[in-house]
């Protein structure tokens, strides 16, 4: 991190807690499921588990957990991105989306965020993969929610047809940052354009798609970039976004321009809903799947 950017008391984080988190946490043991929730340490695990807007459980009881496909190894390198990397990553294990379906209905989480690292060395970039595992877990558990974060697929339309007609319930692929700091902050095989694109299609390729994208903020981005690709992605249906603050995993990478207070995270809820969204969820811990069951279900259903 930049050595004059402090980072400030509201990143701390709360020790999870509540009845769902400890009855999920518990039952995942005997599984053998890898949770991005778990594996990253998120700092949101209380809220997301619980179904909750505290770490108490009051929420509306619906659980979101993350879970990541197709090995832990990326043919990318983004500078803001922990996750090792590789130009040939081992190939996919076949018995994947349907173990992983299997052990996700028996775990009791109801809506479950499928994601993974991209896999520029695979014809469809991965995007069988997943439509084999969403296809699996409406088989196991059909009143699953199901939402797919996912890679661009190098731009690769069919692919992203094929995923959107699996049968999830949210497409969400992530812009990452604004326009001018793309080339800075993500691997050139990605691009704005390249991304926009990618959630475009999904939107029109099934009828009531619900499409969904994320920002990071602290990256030297400026108020009118922001404004600039909210409305980008308005401009293309997309109906949900989330936005976080950017924390620099290692001294490798991107430093934080700027802590973006809270209520400025407030402001960019209000404003992203003004122009349209279904909902903004925006604050400094917010990640993409952050509360995504119980958002989803008070925004999107009722
Ligand atoms: Fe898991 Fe995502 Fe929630 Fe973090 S924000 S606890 S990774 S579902
Ligand atoms: Fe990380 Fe995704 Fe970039 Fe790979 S493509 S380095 S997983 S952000």
């Amino acid at each position: 991190r930049d050595p004059t950017v402090k980072k400030p008391d509201w990143l701390r984080q709360r020790a999870p807690q509540g009845e769902k988190f400890a009855r999920l946490r518990e039952s995942l043991s005997e599984l053998k499921l890898n949770t991005v929730c778990v594996e990253a340490q998120c700092p949101n695990i209380g809220e997301c588990w619980n179904g909750g807007g505290g770490a108490g459980g009051e929420g509306d009881g619906i659980a979101t957990a993350t879970i990541m496909l197709l090995g832990d190894t990326c043919t990318r390198g983004c500078r803001f991105c922990a996750v090792k990397t590789s130009r040939n990553p081992a190939p996919p294990d076949p018995t994947e989306p349907e173990n992983t379906a299997r052990a996700i209905a028996s775990w009791g989480v109801d809506y479950i965020v499928l994601t993974s690292v991209d896999r520029d060395d695979l014809p469809d970039g991965g995007s069988g993969h997943f439509a084999e595992t969403v296809k699996a877990m409406k088989r196991f558990k059909p009143d699953i929610l199901v939402e797919c974060l996912t890679s661009d697929f190098r731009g690769d339309l069919e692919a992203v047809s094929t995923l959107v007609r699996s049968g999830l319930d949210v497409f969400a692929h992530n812009i990452e940052t604004v326009m001018r700091l793309q080339r800075i902050v993500r691997d050139p095989r990605a691009g704005y354009g390249q991304s926009l694109s990618v959630l475009k299609h999904a939107k029109l390729c099934k009828e009531g798609m619900i499409t969904k994208s994320s920002i990071m903020l602290g990256l030297g981005e400026k108020d009118e970039e922001v404004k600039e690709a909210m409305a980008d992605l308005r401009a293309i249906g997309v109906d949900i976004l989330t936005l976080g603050q950017y924390l620099q995993p290692t001294p490798l990478h991107l430093t934080v321009k700027e802590y973006v207070t809270p209520e400025k995270f407030s402001f960019w809820k209000e404003y992203g809903e003004s122009i349209g969204f279904s909902y903004v969820a925006s604050g400094p811990l917010v990640r993409s799947s952050y509360r995504a069951g119980e958002l989803f279900v008070q925004n999107l259903v009722r």
